[in-house]
């Protein structure tokens, strides 16, 4: 039985706009419209970094990464997922899996997910087949159903 396992959980929604790209998970997405963030919005990346700070008993990104700085406007969420990976390292810590939920009405991602647990498992340090995605819609209700909005649930397992 292994020990010391840390759980944690995040959660991210940005709003859909025109004359941004889509990126969810580090891969960019072909549709008309994407996340709006300070950085590329990528709720996916978000959600799996606040999922390991949370395991860590850490803050999350927002007070890591504050908006306010220029040095994270448009940067790719990888990297500060990546930033993320250093601190577990500093705890001596790895991820176990992956579990993670994408809330978006349109465009349809399953296409992607192949694409996307190869570009998360070079940076989690963990086996494609650690990473379980699901993509669910709301049925065009609320604002993800009216496609104003992407969000993320995440959950992470972490051993030693
Ligand atoms: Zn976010």
């Amino acid at each position: 039985v292994k020990k010391n396992l840390l759980i944690g959980i995040g959660f991210d929604l940005h709003p859909l706009r025109a004359r941004r790209k889509l990126i969810l998970g580090g891969v960019e997405i072909p549709y008309h419209k994407g996340l709006l963030g300070h950085s590329d919005g990528d709720v996916l990346c978000h959600a799996i970094c606040d999922a390991l700070l949370s395991a860590l008993g850490e803050s999350d990104i927002g007070s890591l990464f504050p908006n306010s700085d220029p040095q994270y406007k448009n940067i790719s969420s990888l990297i500060l997922l990546r930033e993320v990976m250093g601190r577990l390292r500093k705890y001596k810590r790895r991820v176990m899996n992956l579990s993670a939920v994408i809330i978006c009405q349109e465009p349809k991602l399953s296409l992607y997910f192949q694409t996307i647990k190869e570009r998360l498992s070079a940076v989690l340090l963990i086996p494609k087949e650690k990473i379980g995605l699901s993509a669910k819609t709301t049925e065009n209700l609320f604002f993800i159903g009216k496609k104003a909005a992407i969000a993320s649930l995440a959950v992470v397992l972490v051993g030693e």
